[in-house]
């Protein structure tokens, strides 16, 4: 495990409400608690509870937003959550969120989308690079600014990219909103664009327009696709090429046979598949097949808190359930690196890094 944890690592499937520490939901449950909002024991068990369904996920979620919602908390949880993959060596993150409208405290889209990017400018521990910022009382520039900055002295980096995320629940009006607010923070870190929420909510052409206009413009697109049984949703999903997905749980022959055709490379979320059940056991998991094809693959935390789980371990259970060595994790977590959505100076800054630290490796 330790050997994992020092091993570079690229993480692109990780929701940022999702990966928040244990010990900070329930400070936060039982401020809120205090204050009347909500009964903390009520909360508590379902903060600490291991098991969950695919439902029980997303009524967890519900929770978690009700206490993270406030824009001090965004910035506070999107700092904490960088750090903690840091230090465990992920060396570039794709972070994805849902940018949230609330009218009760003033929170728009653009502003929780700001305050997620306070958090990255407020890490301390680690350098975090990301592109500079040139944001004037809240309208960005449209001067792109080309280098990515380091918020400290040269220590241990971390790249950070932004996804935004279109939940399920929401209508082709709400999802436009959410790409034309990563168009307009484009230059700052937010690369593309993600579909998530709940699986069994909402249909695929409520969402196609804005996806369509999104990658018009530039951004790159992932899916959630096949974490349930929706096999013309899949096909439909397939049939327009994402750059990535996530999950492919419950693929059937025809749609393994488009993700091969089209080269898509799928994010892998081993503990997040066995928790909920999507996948019965690792013995039967999908990685197996898709790794010794040579199909592009990741390996991801998706919600590294709600599963009690980080890179390091998805790695580790990745050795233990197929027999992969220490080589063959390194290059796993190396050709990460072709799939991500960040610029190809990016992509070679991320491959020194992982030659220099290949000689130390073994
Ligand atoms: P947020 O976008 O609020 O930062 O992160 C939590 C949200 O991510 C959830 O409300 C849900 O929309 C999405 N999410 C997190 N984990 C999963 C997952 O395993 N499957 C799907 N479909 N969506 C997820």
């Amino acid at each position: 495990m330790e050997w994992c944890v020092s091993m570079p690592k690229v993480e692109l499937h990780a929701h940022l409400n999702g990966s928040i520490r244990d010990s900070t939901l329930l400070e936060l449950a039982r401020g809120l608690g205090e204050k009347g909002v909500i009964v903390f024991s009520d909360v508590e068990h379902v903060i600490l509870k291991n098991d969950r369904s695919l439902r029980e996920v997303f009524k967890l979620f519900d929770l978690i937003h009700i206490l993270t919602t406030d824009h001090t908390t965004v910035t506070r949880i999107t700092k904490e959550v960088i750090e903690d993959f840091a230090s465990e060596n992920v060396v570039y993150l794709e972070l994805r969120t849902t940018p949230k409208k609330n009218d009760s405290i003033g929170m728009t889209k653009r502003s929780y989308l700001e305050a997620v990017m306070e958090g990255l400018r407020a890490v301390s521990t680690v350098d975090v690079a990301f592109p500079a910022h040139n944001v004037d009382a809240g309208s960005p520039t449209k001067s792109p600014p080309v280098n990515d900055m380091c918020n400290g002295p040269t220590r241990k980096k971390i790249y950070v990219r932004l996804l935004l995320s279109i939940d399920r629940r929401e209508s082709t009006a709400a999802a436009m909103e959410t790409v034309k607010l990563a168009l307009e923070m484009k230059d700052l870190g937010v690369v593309g664009i993600d579909l998530s929420g709940n699986p069994v909510v909402g249909e695929w052409n409520t969402f196609l327009p804005a996806l369509q206009f999104a990658r018009e413009h530039g951004l790159y697109i992932t899916l959630h696709c096949g974490e349930v049984p929706n096999p013309k949703e899949i096909q439909a999903m397939l049939d327009f090429i994402p750059r990535r997905i996530g999950h492919a749980c419950y693929f059937e022959e025809d749609d393994w046979k488009k993700l091969k055709s089209n080269n898509i490379p799928v994010e892998i979320c081993l503990t997040s598949n066995i928790v909920t059940a999507s996948v019965s056991s690792l013995d039967v998991h999908h990685f197996a097949n898709l790794y010794s094809g040579k199909h592009p693959l990741v390996l991801c935390t998706d919600d590294a808190g709600v599963f009690s789980t980080n890179l390091s371990s998805e790695y580790n259970l990745a050795a233990s359930a197929f027999g992969l060595g220490k080589r063959e994790l390194f290059l796993l977590a190396k050709n990460a690196i072709e799939f991500i959505f960040a610029s190809d100076g990016v992509k070679q800054d991320l491959r020194r890094t992982f030659d220099l630290a290949s000689n130390k490796m073994d």
